[in-house]
């Protein structure tokens, strides 16, 4: 219905409220089911399978309040409006995004200016999904020009900025491509008192209370594009079991039987991603990493299965008469929204280091006695003291197992008797001086990755150390 229409469902936003649905997060005390973020993802894979402007406008609803007033919210501030969310009486939006601050959040240009009791706020937010639907708008502004709160991204601040403020508009609603009937748009704050009881987290803990946030917010998103995924695999399958092509159904041809295969192996994994990310929240888990690959994958898979779906159908599957071409419009945004999926990458890659930071270290490596030949060892290294030719023979040690690598200072430091980094750096810089070590110098200027160069592996040994040759090889071509 939505589909053609473009009404937003309100009825059934109504239904979901009725059944106590938007307390999914929120526990008992505050009115809540208490069911965590897997009981959120799980309703919203639900409804998402419904429509998505249900889905979408539910979601954002619980990004915008729930979990900032849960995390970071006073008692007075949860007593106030965790009920009100719960019972559905208040629908949500979280702004960020403005006309010149999109992947870069903590560029936020909108100001929060501090006059008394309240805080007055000048800007305009972007995209903001539920504008003019929502009730309850959490905002993020700028609260600080000074430099040193920008470096510890602590010039930002987080309010709760009703419907109804004076000075605050709805400036625009977008015609989308894709989520038909919810209302996104462009909000206009002009001059708005906002009291300082709605500011959440306190000054400056704007980034804080986002980050948090977005974490909750990358898993309930990609549970939205479940429902879907679902739904086209029904479609396929039902369709082609009905369709004759060549004498016989096309659900039996190979190629679309692969395709579904894909579909169904692409559903399966991406709801392992959703959920285990759900649960680590649940489990108060840092789950950055969890929860940056779930929205990337999924909605990248999201993408090829309901192309792949529609492939299965044929024309049919692209008029829309069927809902899947509703849903590959869809694909796009989900790509975009909750941080793009490029920024999802620097997510992983920065968060990913930091996690997996025990698997990551390179196990140390060394000539074997008997074979010659380079093996990796968990054995501690022997100790040396720090004078230019032990540290010059470390480093033609290390061309032995490493040729093309410099060694990082941990790698040395793992090698000496006593760790003085300002001896060591003299040492390394002396030998830097007489052409022996070429060094690399790190963006803070201490020396972070050290080699030989080819006189220091001349003078830390003859050639012949340096030769190896692999058994089989015939003799006269070596020379
Ligand atoms: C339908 C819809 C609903 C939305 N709902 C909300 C909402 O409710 N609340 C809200 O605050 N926002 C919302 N947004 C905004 C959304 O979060 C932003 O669109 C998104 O963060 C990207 O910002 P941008 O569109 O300004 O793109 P830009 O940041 O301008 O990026 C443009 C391109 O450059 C790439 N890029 C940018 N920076 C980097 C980088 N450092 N490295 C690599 N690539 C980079 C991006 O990946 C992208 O491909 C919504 C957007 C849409 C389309």
């Amino acid at each position: 219905m939505t589909f053609w229409t473009k009404k937003f469902p309100s009825d059934l936003l109504k239904e979901v409220a009725r059944k106590g649905w938007f307390g999914t997060v929120i526990p008992p005390e505050y009115g809540g089911l208490d069911t965590g973020v897997t009981g959120a993802s799980i309703v919203t894979e639900e409804l998402s399978r419904v429509c998505s402007a249900l889905s979408e406008a539910y979601a954002v609803s619980m990004f915008g309040g729930v979990e900032q007033v849960l995390t970071f919210g006073t008692e007075e501030q949860k007593h106030n409006w965790l009920p009100k969310i719960a019972k559905g009486q208040i629908v949500g939006a979280v702004c960020i995004t403005e006309p010149f601050v999109g992947s870069d959040a903590a560029g936020i240009e909108t100001t929060a200016r501090k006059e008394g009791d309240n805080y007055v706020l000048n800007g305009k937010k972007r995209f903001i999904t539920n504008a003019g639907l929502a009730d309850t708008y959490v905002v993020y502004a700028r609260s600080s020009e000074k430099k040193e709160d920008k470096d510890k991204y602590q010039h930002l601040t987080a309010f709760l900025v009703h419907r109804g403020t004076p000075g605050f508009s709805v400036e625009k609603i977008n015609e989308l491509s894709g989520w038909i009937g919810l209302p996104n748009g462009s909000l206009d704050f002009d001059e708005v008192r906002v009291p300082a009881n709605n500011c959440i987290g306190g000054e400056g803990a704007g980034w804080k209370v986002m980050m948090a946030g977005l974490n909750f917010e990358r898993v309930v998103y990609s549970s939205a594009m479940l429902g879907p995924m679902r739904e086209s695999i029904r479609n396929a399958v039902a369709y082609s079991q009905r369709r004759l092509q060549f004498d016989k159904p096309t659900i039996d041809l190979p190629t679309n039987q692969a395709k579904l295969a894909e579909m169904m192996s692409g559903l399966y994994t991406c709801r392992l991603l959703v959920y285990h990310a759900a649960h680590l929240l649940d489990e108060h888990k840092d789950a950055i990493v969890e929860a940056s690959t779930a929205k990337m994958i999924v909605s990248d898979t999201y993408e090829r299965l309901i192309s792949d779906a529609i492939q299965v159908m044929g024309g049919d599957g692209w008029t829309r008469f069927y809902p899947l071409e509703s849903f590959l419009r869809d694909a796009k945004v989900n790509q975009i929204g909750a941080g793009t999926n490029q920024v999802m990458r620097l997510v992983i890659f920065r968060s990913g280091l930091k996690a997996m930071s025990k698997d990551l270290k390179m196990l140390r490596r060394q000539i074997h006695k008997k074979l010659g030949v380079p093996i990796s060892t968990t054995e501690p290294a022997s100790k040396q003291d720090i004078t230019e030719e032990n540290i010059l023979t470390m480093l033609a040690e290390d061309y032995l197992a490493n040729p093309g690598l410099y060694m990082t200072r941990e790698d040395i430091r793992e090698k000496l008797t006593e760790p003085d980094d300002s001896k060591l750096y003299r040492t390394l810089e002396s030998l830097e001086s007489k052409g022996l070590v070429k060094l690399y110098r790190g963006r803070k200027g201490a020396i972070d990755l050290a080699k030989a160069t080819y006189g220091g592996l001349r003078k830390a040994a003859p050639l012949k150390e340096y030769k190896w040759y692999p058994e089989w090889l015939n003799k006269d071509f070596i020379f």
